[in-house]
């Protein structure tokens, strides 16, 4: 059999995990990245066990471990201060075999393009138009592949030319801030939560902590001092939040508004053409599992893909993927409707209380439930 050429678009973490996992499974591969350079200055992401599973099929566990810090245990506040619920760490170890981890964004994508030979990944190259009998275009060229992956983003350029009908991402309600400082000694998760409002912590590894707060605003909504808003907005929340927000620079806070995919795709297959991850399947980050799902898509994707025939590997892919990541997308949404979406003081109240009855174990389940998942063996490896 002659060897297949898989062209991806889009060197994210799902392009770059598909184009290892591809390799992995005996294709040639070629990643067409619209960025001239990789200067990602990104933030933090979780990795939940699933996610571990999935770059462990890729073979990448080892290299990656040193990179990721455990995260010690989950404590949850109110705005004032009460504790709310605090689950232990260790539980999402004992029930999956891994502990939750964090990772600098950045750090993740240079290890998964230096997992690839040095001809892999071109950057500056925009793909204009993709068809369903695998020719890709960009300005001033084109290629034609066996299997075409679009794995370019929220606005995916592969989903509107492939899907035109799909009406593409829509803005879920919040706003998203972001950083990484300097912070040691700190080896806990946590967050506060209030009225239309939340902060997480998340420890990284080098002494750092990346901390995210997702507001309820108008789309759109932008400060000209990031920095002063949130210190307005936090001024009566407990500590560490003033101190954090106060010895955050300004050019250090990034601000995106949080967007999703509300219709779910009918299929993430058109021809040779396959999307994956939020180009198919965007999701609100409300448990952390976007950059996992799109994980293990790749790792799927390149399993299904070790069998010859082409179609029938991406229907088995489709199959496959698109249950349950979109069921991940839906509960990602009611994760951030149920908790810091709301606004009203009563449902907040409400929220807070069963927060607070609830045994931990219930609380957690949420987020931890997408966690369960078993990938499979690649190729021959
Ligand atoms: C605030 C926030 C917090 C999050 N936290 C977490 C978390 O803790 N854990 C987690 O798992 N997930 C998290 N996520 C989700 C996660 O970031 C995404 O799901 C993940 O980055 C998706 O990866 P991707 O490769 O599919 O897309 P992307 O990361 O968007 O990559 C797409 C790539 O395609 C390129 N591209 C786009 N168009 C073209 C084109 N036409 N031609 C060529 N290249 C193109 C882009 O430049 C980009 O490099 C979070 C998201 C947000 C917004």
């Amino acid at each position: 059999m002659t060897q297949r050429h898989a062209v991806i678009i889009g060197g994210g973490i799902g392009g770059l995990c598909a184009a290892i996992g591809l390799r992995k499974a005996g294709l040639r591969v070629t990643v067409l990245e619209r960025a001239r350079e990789f200067t990602d200055i990104g933030a933090g992401i979780t990795l939940w066990p699933n996610a571990l599973r999935g770059l462990d099929a890729l073979g990448l566990g080892g290299r990656i471990a040193p990179l990721l810090m455990p995260q010690a245990a989950g404590k949850l506040r109110d705005h004032t201060g009460r504790w709310l619920t605090r689950w232990d760490a260790d539980r999402v170890e004992r029930a999956f075999g891994r502990p939750l981890l964090a990772i600098h964004r950045a750090q993740l994508l240079d290890l998964l393009r230096d997992a690839l030979p040095a001809d892999t990944v071109h950057p500056g190259v925009e793909v204009t138009d993709v068809d369903r009998a695998g020719t890709v275009r960009w300005n001033g060229g084109e290629v034609g592949a066996d299997l075409v992956v679009g794995a370019d983003g929220i606005h995916s350029t592969v989903r509107t030319v492939c899907w035109p009908d799909h009406p593409g991402a829509a803005y879920c309600g919040s706003t998203g801030f972001r950083a990484v400082v300097d912070l040691p000694d700190r080896r806990e998760l946590s967050g506060v939560i209030g009225k239309g409002v939340e902060i997480g912590l998340v420890p990284l590894t080098g002494e750092r902590l990346y901390w995210y707060i997702a507001e309820r605003a108008p789309r759109g909504t932008r400060h000209d001092d990031r920095r002063a808003h949130l210190l307005r907005l936090f001024a009566a929340w407990p500590e560490p939040i003033p101190e954090l927000i106060e010895r955050t620079p300004e050019h250090a806070i990034m601000q995106h508004d949080l967007l999703a995919l509300d219709s779910p795709l009918p299929s993430y297959v058109a021809g040779r053409v396959a999307l994956l991850g939020d180009a198919a399947h965007a999701m609100p980050p409300f448990l952390g599992q976007g950059g996992c799902q799109a994980i293990e898509d790749a790792v799927v994707l390149a399993a299904s893909l070790a069998q010859p025939d082409v179609g029938a590997g991406l229907r088995e892919y489709d199959r496959r993927r698109r249950p349950r990541s979109q069921a991940i997308a839906r509960q990602s949404a009611r994760a951030g409707r149920m908790g810091s979406q709301l606004a009203n003081p009563i449902a907040v109240a409400v929220r807070n209380a069963a927060i607070r009855l609830l045994p931990p174990a219930m609380t957690a389940r949420a987020a931890v439930k997408p966690a369960q998942w078993s990938a499979p063996t690649i190729g021959t490896g």
